[in-house]
């Protein structure tokens, strides 16, 4: 896709956002369950796919269009899906890939939810294998006959491990495996996936994109570029004829539509809203994050993980993958679980919260919430120890905010 305007412009002016029915500057909430017809004939069309339309809002609805349309843009892709959640996102790629028998390839850095939905497949028969960090060495050894899909956070949350994706599409196409990106943390305007050769990625649309913390949502954008060979990933035999295009054809119109994890119209249109200030927002967000994570740094007894900081191990990639920024997301250790819990609790501005993405910034201890359900070796992978505290910035002013860290965690020594 050409774009001649820079990514705030395109945010509001692209090719989706150009008028809608009734020439509303917005799209409208379509707000119903169902659509309804003049003849059985013309409802008849709509499902055999021979016209367009709208049938039932679990299986598309004008509202959701826009937003997949509008994020499909962002991305770069070649059509999306809208999920009740990112969890709801994550489940119906997988298996819409995946069948009994089949493997995952994933790095271990993951989020909590899907770290335990990769365990609950293992029930279905389908198989993951994790790797301490996802690169063309770790795949040679770890591809098999049985692998289908390799799975990756650009930016994982909370431990800040950066996926080469170039590198890692590359050593997955030459075995004739898909990458599915979850780039949550990355959003839209630090990395577009598809572009560097992923061919699926996914969003939490609750966090970054609708960015007001007021809707869970989810979207899968299929970059419709993978050669599926139809003899290899089975599950998706039954749509061969539509060759590149597979994979989004199954997702529409078994899968996804099958599980029943439909995008709200209401959900759609505040994610709409809240993505037309990414560009704003994110610019925002990764300044105050670099500011308190150097802030802090400077703090003898406290350990900053916050990729712009000098000495970060994927350091290197906020210049050649994430256009200059650090993301939103730092996390720090504080030496024991009673000081980290001493810290949150004195923040005046964090919010206390299971979240990232607001507008406010939050704070979390991961180990006694996110990370419950994982045992202590897979905890500690994802870079959570029982010191971590999580911070995910807003966009206060950062010298309150670089004010009212500092003074907890002075405090916390007393
Ligand atoms: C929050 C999150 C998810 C899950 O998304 P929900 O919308 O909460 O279901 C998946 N991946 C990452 C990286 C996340 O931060």
């Amino acid at each position: 896709m050409e774009h001649d305007c820079k990514f705030n412009t395109r945010l509001l002016h692209g090719e989706t956002s150009k008028g809608y029915g009734q020439r509303e500057i917005l799209p409208p909430i379509s707000q119903v369950s169902a659509f309804q017809y003049e003849s059985m004939e013309e409802l008849e069309r709509v499902f055999t796919h021979k016209s367009m339309g709208y049938a039932y809002t679990r299986i598309g609805n004008p509202s959701v269009s826009a937003f997949e349309q509008k994020i499909n843009e962002l991305e770069g892709g070649a059509g999306a899906v809208c999920c009740s959640s990112g969890m709801s996102a994550i489940t119906a790629s997988l298996l819409a890939i995946c069948e009994s028998g089949d493997e995952i390839i994933a790095g271990t850095g993951l989020y909590g939810g899907t770290i335990d939905l990769l365990h609950d497949l293992e029930k279905l028969g389908i198989h993951t294998i994790f790797t301490k960090k996802l690169d063309k060495t770790s795949l040679t050894g770890l591809i098999t006959d049985r692998t289908r899909v390799i799975f990756g956070e650009l930016i994982s949350n909370p431990s800040l491990i950066v996926m080469d994706v170039k590198e890692v599409s590359e050593a997955a196409h030459e075995a004739g495996i898909p990458v599915l990106i979850d780039s949550t943390t990355a959003t839209p305007y630090m990395a577009r996936p598809i572009e560097l050769g992923a061919d699926i990625v996914i969003h939490s649309t609750s966090k970054y994109i609708n960015g007001g913390g007021n809707s869970i949502g989810g979207i899968i954008v299929d970059g419709g570029k993978f050669s599926w060979n139809f003899e290899k990933h089975t599950a998706l035999k039954e749509f061969k004829k539509y060759g590149r295009m597979a994979f989004s054809v199954r997702l529409r119109t078994d899968i996804w539509e099958n599980l029943g994890s439909c995008m709200a119209p209401m959900n759609a249109y505040l994610s709409y809203i809240g993505v037309e200030t990414l560009g704003l927002r994110m610019e925002k967000i990764c300044d105050n994050a670099d500011a308190l994570a150097k802030a802090l740094d400077k703090e003898p007894d406290i350990e900053v993980n916050y990729l712009t900081l000098p000495g970060h191990p994927y350091h290197e990639y906020v210049d050649s993958q994430l256009g200059g920024h650090g993301g939103g997301i730092l996390n720090f250790r504080a030496g024991s679980r009673e000081r980290a819990f001493k810290i949150i609790n004195s923040l005046k501005y964090a919010v206390i919260a299971s979240n990232i993405g607001d507008l406010r910034t939050l704070v979390i201890h991961p180990a006694s919430t996110l990370y419950l359900r994982s045992g202590r070796e897979e905890t500690e992978a994802a870079g959570v120890f029982d010191d971590t505290v999580r911070v995910s910035v807003g966009i206060e002013d950062k010298e309150d905010l670089i004010n009212d860290f500092l003074s907890a965690v002075a405090d916390s020594r007393i």
